[in-house]
């Protein structure tokens, strides 16, 4: 699983219509890049399960791979 941590104080993210750190009082979207072009991924939801494109590469890239990171919204 990933985990989802605050990038600023390290405590576990919660869900409240986006990640929110309670901590900081921040709001965060998690974002996909890709592993081989590092460019943002499409996400795509697909039978309940998210899948990843990139435009870049034109492909689909595997959850395992994807780069996660927060930012700041
Ligand atoms: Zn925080
Ligand atoms: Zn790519």
């Amino acid at each position: 699983m990933t985990e989802n941590i605050c990038p600023k104080c390290q405590a576990e993210l919660e869900w409240d219509a986006g990640y929110v750190c309670q901590a900081c009082d921040l709001k965060y979207n998690k974002i996909g890049n890709c592993p081989d072009c590092s460019s943002q991924l499409e996400k795509l939801q697909a039978c309940g399960a998210a899948s990843y494109f990139c435009n870049t590469c034109n492909e689909l890239k595997s959850k395992s791979r994807v780069q996660f990171k927060f930012e700041q919204r």
